[in-house]
């Protein structure tokens, strides 16, 4: 049996190994770090590496060395271990594995048979900003699994029509979501027998007892689904900190553009951590 002080702040950082990291990573996760170091918390490294085909272990080696570089400290993480181990999402499938079965047994989530071409033709755009998703017309939604037959299917979570989700951001202040309209049907396991996001996000958060999620604020729309996620498994839902978007110069978002400068390419052109810190203080929100 494990005994932690869950009055304690447990934060956490969850890159996904699928590049090299860049600023835009680094500015985030100082956030972090630096939410969990003004609580007196701990900080925890979770390695996102369940997108078998985008992920790659060389990534996870210069993720290690580049945050190690830039100044990351985490007392739990792949390197070093610690009570709610494994780290690595990849090594956690029984953990997923039971958290679909319990949304299964409280008929929370459906099988779906759409392809992707059905998709685009009958989804609608989402209503909120920065969200990508559309919107899941609901076709499978009365669909059992004995009806499954041999077809491939994924599983979605049954949004609540029109249920309003609202929380209070740490940093960004009250937020309100309608279920429904910013964002529809969200699938939690993948085609491909892969955990969506949403699903592995939540088990994790909740298993490693983490406190305070700090992210982009591109994510704030997926924190409405994965409070309704909470809310269907009966789990504590942590606090939430979401960062603005990180932008060039020119006010485009940095994960939108694909030349932009990794951290070990900074640090091959002489930039040390100081100095990229000190030019997010220059520039707030936009970095070179
Ligand atoms: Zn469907």
């Amino acid at each position: 049996m494990i005994s932690t002080n869950r009055t304690s702040y447990r934060g956490r950082i969850a890159p996904s190994p699928t590049g090299y990291l860049h600023v835009g990573h680094a500015k985030t996760f100082w956030a972090a770090q630096e939410r969990a170091r003004q609580a007196g918390g701990m900080l925890v490294l979770r390695n996102e590496d369940l997108d078998r085909a985008r992920c790659k272990a060389e990534f996870v080696e210069a993720m290690l060395q580049d945050l190690h570089w830039f100044g990351f400290k985490w007392q739990e993480g792949p390197d070093v271990g610690g009570p709610f181990a494994p780290y690595n999402q990849s090594k956690r499938h029984s953990f997923y594995r039971e958290t679909l079965a319990k949304l299964e047994r409280g008929g929370f989530i459906y099988p779906c048979v759409c392809s992707r071409k059905d998709l685009q033709t009958a989804a609608r755009a989402p209503h909120a900003e920065d969200d990508e998703e559309p919107i899941y017309p609901g076709t499978c939604r009365g669909l059992k699994l004995e009806q499954i037959a041999n077809r491939k299917f994924c599983w979605r979570f049954r949004v609540p029509d029109g249920g309003k989700i609202s929380f209070d951001d740490g940093n960004l202040g009250a937020q309100r979501f309608v279920a429904g309209k910013d964002f529809g049907d969200f699938v939690v396991w993948r085609v491909d027998d892969v955990p969506a996001y949403q699903l592995a996000c939540v088990a994790d958060d909740a298993a490693m007892e983490i406190t305070e999620v700090v992210r982009g604020a591109d994510l704030l729309v997926s924190t409405a689904r994965q409070l309704l996620l909470y809310r269907a498994l009966a789990l504590a839902a942590p606090s939430f900190y979401h960062c603005p978007l990180v932008t060039d110069a020119s006010g485009v978002r940095l994960a939108k553009r694909h030349d932009v400068l990794s951290l070990r390419q900074l640090r091959a052109k002489g930039e040390t951590p100081e100095s990229i810190r000190r030019s997010w203080q220059l520039n707030k929100n936009s970095v070179q």
